[in-house]
């Protein structure tokens, strides 16, 4: 090739690298509200341009980020002051738009917040009465947080990333690609809990090293940490999820202690063998002390039972082995094996996004029914429960819209697996109109 005809190669690429830069990813939405002033929070993949103006007649305030896209529906998570409803779409200039229908008319003002050890790059939308002298000044989130309590915060844990791919399936579905839509799609269920925050110790396709991970989740205050992965045998019949938590008596299972080599080796990435053995060492008289481990374990059962309803679990107990990753003694920690990438089987699994849903919210139904139980004292959770009164008789609810199945069972502090047995519910589609039937607190 001439130098002119390389260099206009390069021009063109160039170019049409521009043309088709990775439009911003909205990954979820939260809402906070105090007084009459509300608070939208969109979670993007990256800073975006946009557009915001507001519309009546119904009254609406519309966002368009360019280049914008937007996978499946945002939830509408409760507490949402003068939000109804929140609908989104993919439109053909490239751009998504997000629609807030309000019951209200509201003045709005948006602006971006750049990530910080908490949460990634933002978009806050602020909403606050029209005619109202203060605009929305103060953080809403923080007035909540002071009368009521904090969220849980859950941290959530994509394993492998960037240089380190993890395990590969047949078809060539990567661990490391996987997990993280996994992890973002349980932090998308987590933040539409109004009880729950989630935090993703990595958000995109970037390597983090392991004493990060943990570092990053306690600057959090974590409350729980779930590293998520998939498993890989040379038996490709071997399929299934399985469940662990940190070992401080070393390990029994044979299999635990080769895929806690395998998956130690990948995250660490360079550190030589002899080293790490003497990590894991080391570890295990940290954590003979680990007062974490029997609530791990106690997560980590409710897990399963969800888990187990939906896909095959290798072993039906939760498992212990020397995972570098959920070294972190003062914080409830798990690994959670999804499935076998390398069963093809599992492998179609973790490759769709029904199955991933499927699976974040078995995750999301167990670590809730662990926390309905054992609140950490000072959280939204511990205090409703606190001053909540028995409810003896069982109510009726009327679906409205924009509500979810989890959103009703958190607002009458119910299992929702409880909502899906008393009326006979599968999965968690629910009816505009419907009445639901809430069971009593003591008959749960
Ligand atoms: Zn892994």
């Amino acid at each position: 090739m001439s130098a002119t005809n390389r260099l206009l190669a390069c021009v063109l690429l160039l170019v049409s690298g521009i043309a088709s830069a990775a439009p911003v990813q909205v990954q979820g939405v939260r809402i906070a509200t105090a007084l009459d002033q509300t608070r939208v929070a969109l979670d993007l993949s990256r800073p975006a341009e946009h557009k915001l103006f507001t519309l009546s007649d119904p009254h609406r305030v519309v966002i368009d980020i360019m280049p914008g896209r937007i996978n499946g529906a945002l939830p509408l998570p409760i507490g949402d002051g003068a939000v109804r409803k929140i609908r989104s779409a993919n439109r053909k200039d490239g751009s998504v738009r997000i629609v807030l229908d309000l019951d209200r008319p509201m003045k709005a003002k948006s602006f971006g917040l750049a990530a910080n050890g908490e949460h990634g790059d933002r978009l806050v939308v602020d909403l606050a009465p029209v005619g109202s002298k203060a605009a929305a000044r103060t953080t809403p989130r923080l007035q909540v947080d002071r009368a009521a309590g904090r969220e849980i915060v859950v941290a959530i844990d994509a394993g492998h990333g960037g240089k380190d791919p993890g395990a590969r399936g047949p078809t060539g579905v990567r661990e490391k690609d996987v997990v993280l839509k996994m992890s973002r799609r349980l932090a998308e269920i987590i933040d539409a809990d109004p009880n729950m925050r989630a935090y993703l110790t990595r958000s995109n396709d970037k390597f983090v090293n392991l004493r990060d991970r943990m570092e990053r989740s306690r600057s959090v205050k974590a409350d729980l940490f779930i590293s998520m992965h998939a498993d890989a045998f040379s038996d490709r019949r071997v399929r299934g999820a399985t469940v662990y938590v940190l070992s401080s008596k070393g390990v029994a299972d044979e299999a635990a202690r080769r895929l806690a080599k395998r998956e130690n080796e990948a995250l660490i990435g360079g550190i030589e063998l002899a080293e790490q053995e003497d990590a894991v060492a080391k570890l295990l008289m940290e954590l003979s002390q680990d007062a974490a481990l029997s609530s791990s374990i106690d997560i980590g059962d409710e897990i399963l039972k969800e888990i187990r309803q939906i896909t095959k679990v290798r072993k039906q107990r939760v498992q212990q082995a020397p995972f570098l990753v959920l070294k972190s003694p003062d914080v409830p920690s798990l690994l959670i094996e999804t499935a076998f990438i390398s069963n093809p089987n599992d492998e179609k699994n973790l490759a769709s996004v029904q199955y991933r849903d499927r699976f974040a919210r078995a995750v999301y139904s167990g670590v809730t029914d662990y926390f309905r139980a054992n609140p950490p004292p000072g959280t939204l959770l511990a205090n409703a429960q606190r001053s909540r009164p028995t409810q003896t008789a069982e109510l009726q609810h009327v679906i409205r819209r924009g509500e979810t199945l989890s959103a009703i069972a958190s607002r009458y502090h119910v299992p929702v697996r409880r909502i899906q047995s008393v009326n006979n519910l599968r999965g968690d589609k629910i009816v505009v109109g419907k009445v639901l039937r809430i069971p009593a607190t003591q008959d749960i």
